[in-house]
């Protein structure tokens, strides 16, 4: 423990030197005001222990880190093939935002649950009389994750993107035009735009992590909240999307299941051995925490966790 700890601390300290780098984002106005000198570095072991070094109890949104839970209340409410008739599985190359292939892909599906135009889709498979309805399922989970029953979103973050997201917009609005989406547009971005202001610390952002290296088993309970193929379904495509158009790199240089969010939060699942999460606002040009990416890099070859 006291080795993990030391370990900890030194991410910390590596990732601190490019502190000042990056900027956080800015195109959802709200989060232009987040310190980009918060940093933190935690890890949840699978006996549900965490240990902490930074600002690990500072609050963020989690943004996109928010696909990873839309997709396993998807699952979990619609099933496996009713989610993946509405949605791929191929890494895009391309920005998160980008709406392009929406109109140049023969099937017109997104790519994948990992980039907005994806999420949005998957939003829209989770059933509910109402938008309420809808986001209560997912933080539902994301309070079954964290173990956090007082888990919020962030009123202020969520109405800034509301009002400037127009670009998810266009894409919802597409994508309903070629019959990828049902329904009410708006409602639909609704929730996935409360989904991605939901407020976390780095320190539950690892206990999230922990969840879904423990195949899906609460370390704390041992209760079962996420079923093993939603893990598997998670983890892949974590590996292979969840970092962009950066998710390459990353797995040559990191190697751990991730997804980042533009809130400057990282999770990153080591099947079978730990749950991490880094967080520092400050973002590189793909949108990915810049420290949190340093962080995660020397964590991988300190306590060698590539799964490669
Ligand atoms: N809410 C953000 C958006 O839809 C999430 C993007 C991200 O974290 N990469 O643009």
């Amino acid at each position: 423990m006291l080795y993990l700890q030391k370990q900890i601390d030194d991410a910390y300290e590596y990732a601190r030197q490019w502190l000042g780098q990056g900027a956080p984002a800015s195109y959802i106005p709200e989060l232009s005001k987040a310190n980009p000198n918060h940093l933190s570095v935690c890890i949840t072991d699978l006996t549900g222990h965490t240990l902490a070094s930074g600002d690990s109890d500072v609050r963020f949104t989690i943004q996109s880190i928010a696909k990873v839970i839309i997709l396993i209340t998807a699952i979990a409410q619609r099933g496996y093939d009713a989610v993946f008739s509405k949605v791929g599985m191929e890494p895009t190359g391309d920005p998160f935002n980008s709406i392009i292939r929406l109109e140049t892909m023969r099937n017109r599906r997104p790519l994948n649950p990992m980039i907005n135009a994806g999420a949005i889709s998957v939003t829209a498979c989770i059933p509910g009389g109402s938008p309420e309805e809808r986001f209560g399922y997912i933080l539902e989970n994301a309070r079954l994750l964290t173990g956090d029953g007082a888990l919020d979103y962030d009123r202020k973050v969520y109405q800034s993107e509301s009002r400037t997201g127009d670009t998810n917009r266009a894409m919802a609005y597409m994508m309903r035009s070629s019959g990828v989406i049902e329904g009410n547009v708006e409602e639909h971005l609704d929730t996935y735009f409360k989904a991605c202001s939901i407020l976390a610390s780095c320190r539950q952002i690892s206990r999230i992590a922990a969840v879904l290296a423990n195949n899906g088993v609460c370390p704390d309970t041992g209760r079962q909240l996420v079923d093993p193929l939603s893990v598997k379904v998670v983890r892949s495509l974590m590996c292979t999307c969840g970092m962009y158009d950066e998710s390459g790199r990353y797995a040559i240089h990191v190697g751990v299941p991730s997804k980042s969010g533009v809130g400057g939060g990282i999770l990153g699942v080591v099947p079978g051995r730990m749950g991490i999460g880094v967080f520092c606002p400050a973002l590189d040009e793909k949108g990915n925490s810049l420290c949190g990416i340093k962080a995660m890099e020397y964590l991988s070859e300190k306590l060698e966790l590539s799964i490669f």
